[in-house]
Order: structure tokens, then C-alpha cells, then sequence
């Protein structure tokens, strides 16, 4: 197998976990980079901007700008900019993604005669009168309707909360309409959106995760590399069960220098 340039670092669970650095990040970060390899990193919540990501990553040893981090949300946008510019777009989501959009010149209405495209994203503050505007839009009006990502639940300390996959199914259950495309996790567009940006081919990338059904599944169907991290939610006996197995588990992403770098 040729030489890995291009590394794809999911954050909660394998460069992260809550508010620590995970065993060996900053280091293997660093050493990635003085080998003038290329890596960025991508997550599904479209909470906050790729800034909030940038500036905790940094925060704890890995300098990072806002361009290093792609989230769900950007993906969605660059996915507008380049197809939909000037399409209208009512947002199922919390105040900083409406921001995101409004900084990204996006049209945003709440009138479900104008809207063009229904936003599901993960929101902490769903209510009925969201969800009748997006049922409207798109029962009645022939609205796309898209997702920033289909998780059905988000980790947080002591437990899980619910996320995006239960928006999409509470739209897909009352219009009878199925999400037409989802732009996070394990959505190629995600991929290719970091792919483009470190200017590498795919098949040259190495996808690190903690999930399988997300991280390892998203990296083998777009022909990358596949390393799965036992720092997260997948531990060794789950792999047993796994559809597809990765190219590499690792104990931590530090094993990243002994297991990758230290063979290249
Ligand atoms: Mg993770």
C-alpha cells in the first residue's frame, strides 16, 4: 500500500474526548505535520461553528483554524453556495447554524409557500411550530428537505441526548417524504469536502473514527484508508459483529506514529 498523506480526524472520541486531549493526539498532530503530511478534522454537529471546534482544539495543543475543522454544517453550506445560491431555506436548527447561513448570504424564510429547502439539524429547541413549517413546506409546497446528520443521539458527560435522526423521522413520518440527502457522517460529501481541501487523493487518506457504522463505514465506501480508535464509543468485541472490518484498529490515535508513520 502506498504512503498516507492526507489523515481525516473525527474529534469526540479519537482526538478528544469532553474536555481532554485523548492519549497521544498532540503529539501525533504535531509529527504529522512536521512531516508535511496534510490532516483536517470533521464532525457531525452542527451546534457550533468550525471556530468554536478551532479554538477548543487549540485550546488543548493542537493549533487548528477554522478552515482544519469541517462540521455538517459547512458542508451543507458549501453545498448551497455551489447549487442553490439564492434558494430560499427555513432552518430546523439552533441560532448559531441560522448565523452560519446568514454569514454565507443564504436566503432564510419562514413562510412555507417560499421555502425551496427544509434543514433538518440537530436542535435543542424543536418545537411544533418549527415542525408544522417545515410539514407545510414540504408536503404542501414542494420543499427539498435535507439534514445536517443523521445521528440518533449525541454523547454528553453522563449519558446521551437525542439528535437530528429523530427531527428527520418526525418530518419523514407526517409528510411521507424521505430526507433526500444528509451532509455529515457517513454522507460521502463530508469526505470529499476534506479530500478537496487537503488537495490529496482519496485512496492516499486515512479516515480515524471511533464509529464503525459512521467513521470506518464512510472511509471504506469512498475508498480511503480506515483506522478505527478504541478511545470512543467501539470497543474490541464490537468488532466481531462489524460488516466491514478497518485497515487498522489502534488502541489511541498516538499509535498512529508507531503503526503509520514509523512504516513510511
Ligand atoms: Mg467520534
Amino acid at each position: 500500500m502506498g504512503h498516507i498523506k492526507g489523515f481525516i480526524f473525527d474529534l469526540d472520541g479519537t482526538v478528544y474526548l469532553s474536555d481532554h486531549a485523548l492519549p497521544g493526539a498532540v503529539e501525533t498532530i504535531a509529527e504529522i505535520r512536521a512531516r508535511g503530511l496534510k490532516c483536517v478534522f470533521i464532525s457531525n454537529k452542527p451546534l457550533e461553528p468550525g471556530s468554536a471546534y478551532a479554538a477548543k482544539l487549540t485550546r488543548l495543543g493542537i493549533p487548528a483554524t477554522p478552515e482544519d475543522v469541517i462540521t455538517s454544517a459547512r458542508v451543507l453550506l458549501a453545498y448551497f453556495q455551489r447549487h442553490a445560491p439564492d434558494a430560499r431555506i427555513f432552518v430546523i436548527g439552533e441560532p448559531p447554524l441560522w448565523e452560519e447561513m446568514r454569514a454565507a448570504r443564504l436566503r432564510l424564510t419562514e413562510d412555507p409557500a417560499q421555502i425551496e429547502y427544509v434543514v433538518a439539524a440537530f436542535d435543542r429547541t424543536f418545537d411544533y411550530r418549527k415542525w408544522n413549517i417545515a410539514f407545510q413546506a414540504i408536503k404542501f409546497h414542494g420543499a427539498h428537505f435535507v439534514a445536517t446528520n443523521a445521528d440518533k443521539s449525541c454523547p454528553v458527560d453522563g449519558g446521551e441526548i437525542p439528535d437530528c435522526a429523530g427531527i428527520i423521522a418526525a418530518l419523514e413520518a407526517t409528510t411521507g417524504r424521505q430526507v433526500e440527502f444528509v451532509a455529515g457522517k457517513p454522507s460521502p460529501l463530508i469526505i470529499q469536502t476534506g479530500v478537496e481541501q487537503m488537495g490529496v487523493r482519496v485512496e492516499e487518506c486515512l479516515v480515524v473514527g471511533d464509529r464503525l457504522e459512521t467513521d470506518m463505514v464512510m472511509g471504506r465506501a469512498a475508498g480511503a484508508r480506515t483506522a478505527l480508535v478504541l478511545t470512543g464509543v467501539t470497543k474490541r468485541e464490537h468488532l466481531a459483529h462489524a460488516a466491514a472490518q478497518p485497515d487498522y484498529v489502534l488502541e489511541n490515535i498516538g499509535e498512529i506514529q508507531r503503526v503509520i508513520l514509523g512504516n513510511q
